[in-house]
């Protein structure tokens, strides 16, 4: 049976809620113990796939092809031995779509529908179905405690604990303890207020996790613990760490895991052995130096929307022995070609993204990265731009563009198969408006990457996995001209051949990928593309010094 641990978050929200239930769930993994986690975001929004990043951040794609809040990337780089699906996180809109196609369909018999139990019933059913198979489930509830949207998460989290049972379930709750500098201390207050109002909806918190900025003394914890109602050792300090990745360590050092292998009845697990995200920390603090990789996007305001492939960087860094600072440029500002700013990178990278904005600064990026051989890499929508750049400029196709942003162009090099299909006249024989047809590819799907290629070379075998988020796909009649002019096609999908990977032979690294390696690499160990990007810039770093 699997045992349950529900987090909450209390006083603010941006706590680090995802990344201290993650960091749980790592120790737990540590002591030999099958782990999965779970999101329940309180939004109406069915799923994250079609909210902006400026508000929601990056969104997160699984093998499974869900689109899903980022907490789930933080998830996968904690843990080792569970992947992430549909099934990990869902939203309010969800729960409530499901339940009024019920309605519809009269599957009620006529009853009248309520928020209790038949929301309520739809919540638990999901968090027991997504915990199956598993030692241990962590469930993770988006927004604060006291949110009116949060309460039917929370009512349902009071009833699976009731129904659970305390050898079957618990209760973490992450709070802030503010410090007030003209009283030179540390505050309980909000701590006591955010579990009086847990405790007003039925629920008594076991676990405490308490963030802060300064050292917290033992008076400290014992009061909180008096007041809440939660053992001493119970009482977690999570003081700010140079890294996330310290955390599964610093909470080992506090015995959490221990607490939740007594509660839960695990007896004779192993100790965790933390060595490899000791060692991980080792690599983050002692960096031989630092390359700077200049990531050309629209979102640079908000780092938040490119977690993932900021996360893929420093874990580059790590497998390297250098830290990756990232400089965020804003495509638009190099729409005046003044790029004097990318003089200083030893790299330059464009992410994904959608629609026309700041495409031709984005272009005028890859043009120069990939006139002064500077490495460069390409994800999606970088990799469409970076085939288009070269059609423009060495391939002779002025006017080369993608029918995201030009509907008319001469060279669409970058369409929905529907028109490439339809230009051929195809489009009736072939019945795809079940895949193919204006939807998006989402998650994993093989690739052949073809001999002889860097890319087959960086990667050190013919068939890979990789996660998608795309609508559009390079057009196929280009290959030949584009190859013609020095272009290398380096990767198709397995299934349709699809153009997935694309290089230069000529330049020192220039790769670029339809799909989104980011989603894959993890503290421990790293991603191929982005250990060879960074390895390429520390060359370019090594040249510059010489
Ligand atoms: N906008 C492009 C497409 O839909 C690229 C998407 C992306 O970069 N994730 O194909």
């Amino acid at each position: 049976m699997t045992h349950f641990i529900f987090v909450t978050g209390g006083v603010v929200s941006s706590l680090g809620k995802g990344i201290s239930a993650a960091s749980v769930a790592a120790l737990l993994e540590a002591r030999g113990l099958q782990v999965t986690m779970v999101k329940m975001d309180p939004y109406i929004n069915v799923d994250p796939g079609t909210m902006s990043p400026f508000q929601h951040g990056e969104v997160f794609v699984t093998e499974d092809g869900a689109e899903t809040d980022l907490d789930l990337g933080y998830y996968e780089r904690f843990l080792r031995r569970a992947k992430m699906t549909k099934l990990n996180n869902f939203t309010s809109g969800r729960v409530y779509q499901d339940v009024l196609n019920k309605e519809r369909r009269g599957d009620y018999l006529g009853g009248t529908v309520q928020v209790i139990p038949h929301i309520t019933d739809n919540i638990k059913e999901r968090v027991l179905r997504a915990g199956e198979g598993y030692d241990v489930a962590i469930v993770e509830i988006g927004g604060t405690v006291g949110d009116i949207e949060s309460l039917p998460f929370m009512e349902s989290v009071r009833q699976l604990m009731v129904e659970l049972g305390h050898k079957h379930s618990m209760l973490m709750h992450l709070t802030l303890l503010p410090y007030v500098s003209s009283a030179a201390e540390l505050k309980t207050k909000p701590t006591q207020h955010s579990v009086k109002e847990l405790l007003s909806i039925g629920i008594q918190p076991d676990i405490l996790i308490c963030r802060t900025e300064h050292d917290v003394d033992a008076d400290t914890t014992r009061k909180i613990a008096l007041f809440t109602n939660v053992q001493a050792r119970a009482v977690i300090v999570c003081k700010d760490a140079k890294t996330i990745y310290q955390i599964p360590r610093n909470f080992s050092e506090q015995q959490v895991d221990d607490l939740i292998c007594e509660r839960f009845g695990f007896d004779n697990l192993p100790k965790a052995d933390l060595s490899d995200w000791d060692q991980v920390c080792e690599a983050l603090f002692n960096p031989e130096y630092t390359v700077r990789v200049a990531m050309v996007g629209k979102y640079v305001e908000l780092p938040d929307a490119y977690k993932s492939v900021n996360e893929a960087l420093l874990h580059a860094g790590i497998q390297n022995r250098v830290k990756v600072q990232i400089d965020y440029v804003d495509a638009e500002s190099l729409e005046s070609q003044d790029l004097a700013i990318l003089s200083t990178a030893d790299a330059i990278l464009v992410p994904g993204g959608f629609g026309e904005r700041g495409t031709e600064g984005k272009m005028a990026a890859i043009r120069y990265a990939r006139e002064q051989g500077i490495p460069f890499l390409g994800i999606c929508l970088g990799m469409q731009l970076a085939v288009i750049e070269y059609a423009r400029h060495v391939a002779n196709m002025p006017e080369a563009s993608s029918t995201e942003f030009n509907r008319s162009t001469k060279y669409p090099l970058i369409g929905l198969i529907t028109e490439w299909l339809d230009e051929r006249g195809e489009l009736q024989q072939r019945n795809l408006e079940s895949d193919l047809g204006g939807t998006m590819r989402l998650g994993a799907q093989k690739s052949e990457l073809v001999a002889g290629t860097k890319t087959r070379e960086i990667y050190g075998k013919a068939e890979i996995t990789e996660r998608h988020r795309h609508r559009y796909e390079m057009n196929d009649r280009f290959i030949a001209p584009l190859e013609e002019a020095g272009l290398k096609i380096s990767g198709y999908s397995s299934v349709q051949h699809l153009v997935e990977t694309v290089e230069i032979p000529a330049h020192p690294w220039f790769v670029a990928v339809q799909f989104h390696p980011e989603f894959t690499s993890s503290p421990r160990d790293g991603h191929p593309l982005f250990a060879s990007f960074i390895d390429a810039a520390k060359k370019h770093y090594q040249n510059a010094q010489s």
